[in-house]
């Protein structure tokens, strides 16, 4: 055995991160592929959609200018914070001022991860949804925060029941995450629900920190609301958008967080100190992708809702009801029929967790014997079990291919 020259041992706050509950059915995943079997994932949410052509050819010509090669400033150029602006009174009749209340993002899950940082104090509580995005939980243990949990019911529509939130809970509470169109649930929020949190913050001092990634991608109509479009919503909080999903720019990173201008200064402080804002080919990108053509974003929410509805009519033949969602490119459901009593165990040894993973069982059961991956539910939080993720982000004829392979499955 060689001798170590120095001990490397990583940060206690890497130690308490929740453990990547994926690890197995990834290898899995890779060992069947290496196997040369022929693997359909729709396990992450990262759209097979090209970015539409005319955004690329800004960032082309904006590259051969040398004045954007340079460091760009953290705060973003001026005209991409006019850009946003004017989309959002144009979207939604919010007005936010260019200078103050707009910070561009290298994607939001930084500003999402950092905001924790910038806002709380070690000890205090972070209300976060489960089941949720990871990055809420993940940035507020990052800051030395706490979580506590409200939970997404099916009951519920998965919105948060804020009557349940302990007094303990929102009097420690300094920051709120909220997410809708909502990752992984598909629910979309109701006013009532936006002005029930506003009633909550004001009362109790809490910040909250809306996350509307996926505003655009709704179907059958259907306009999902901004959150700062509520009476004292930017008194109270900020709003999280993204490029990634509405303009098919997963890559590219690029979002921006608006409303507060205290909580965007905070976060803009933070990361003055952590980055050195995003490549300006990139931003004069962002601009067009905001006041450029719109069709590729309609062509783009008609794909989703075409495979939408091709998965879910198609698995309900095989006697898979999966409710029908009106946003997002994600199905939620619960894991369909009754789990073998072997594979639950699996899961379990999978889940490394106590009580057994019935969605892990699952998901382990569709790549082994269909070949297709799915998301246990148990990895979005706790109350994410009983359910799985399918992502729409795959061509439809794949999706065809995975319909019918996990039809098989289920007769
Ligand atoms: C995909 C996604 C985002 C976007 O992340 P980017 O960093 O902007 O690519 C944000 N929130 C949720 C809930 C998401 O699913």
């Amino acid at each position: 055995m060689t001798e170590t020259l120095v001990t490397i041992d990583k940060a206690e706050r890497l130690k308490q991160l929740p453990p990547y509950l994926f690890v197995e059915l990834d290898r899995a995943k890779q060992r069947l592929e290496a196997q040369g079997q022929d693997v359909i994932d729709l396990g992450v949410g990262d759209p097979d959609l090209p970015t539409p052509a005319h955004i690329i050819a800004r960032l082309k010509t904006s590259a051969d200018d040398p004045a954007n090669h340079r460091y760009s400033f953290t705060q973003g150029l001026l005209p991409l914070r006019q850009a946003i602006a004017g989309w959002y009174q144009r979207r939604f009749g919010v007005r936010l001022d260019p200078a103050t209340e707009v910070l561009p993002l290298l994607g939001s899950k930084e500003g999402l991860a950092h905001l924790p940082l910038a806002l709380v104090n070690p000890g205090e509580v972070v209300l976060v949804p489960d089941p949720c995005y990871p990055p809420y939980r993940s940035g507020t243990i990052l800051a030395g925060g706490t979580v506590a949990s409200m939970p997404l019911l099916a009951e519920n529509q998965f919105l948060p029941d804020f009557g349940a939130i302990s007094q303990r809970a929102a009097r420690a509470a300094k920051l709120m995450f909220l997410n809708y169109p909502n990752n992984p649930t598909a629910a979309v929020a109701t006013e009532a629900c936006f002005e029930e949190a506003i009633q909550l913050a004001k009362e109790y001092h809490i910040i909250i920190a809306h996350d509307a990634a996926y505003s655009e991608l709704a179907f059958d109509g259907t306009k999902p609301i901004s959150f700062l479009q509520l009476p004292d919503a930017k008194e109270v909080g900020v709003e999280f958008h993204s490029l990634s999903k509405t303009s098919q720019m997963t890559g590219w990173r690029v979002g921006w967080v608006c409303g507060n201008a205290k909580v965007i200064a905070a976060l803009n402080q933070l990361k003055t100190h952590l980055d050195s804002g995003i490549f300006q080919p990139v931003q004069f990108a962002a601009i067009e992708a905001l006041q450029g053509d719109q069709q590729p974003l309609a062509d783009a929410v008609a794909t989703y809702q075409q495979r939408r509805d091709l998965v879910v009519e198609g698995l309900a033949k095989a006697g898979w009801d999966i409710p029908k969602p009106s946003a997002t490119f994600y199905l939620w459901s619960p894991v369909p029929g009754r789990v073998p009593a072997h594979a639950a165990l699996r899961g379990l040894a999978d889940a490394g967790r106590s009580g057994g993973s019935p969605s892990m069982a699952f998901a382990t059961r569709t790549l082994e014997e269909a070949r297709v991956v799915i998301t246990p539910g148990a990895g979005f939080g706790e109350h994410g079990e009983g359910f799985v993720r399918l992502s729409l982000t795959v061509p439809t004829p794949r999706l065809q291919e995975a319909v019918a392979r996990l039809s098989k499955i289920l007769s």
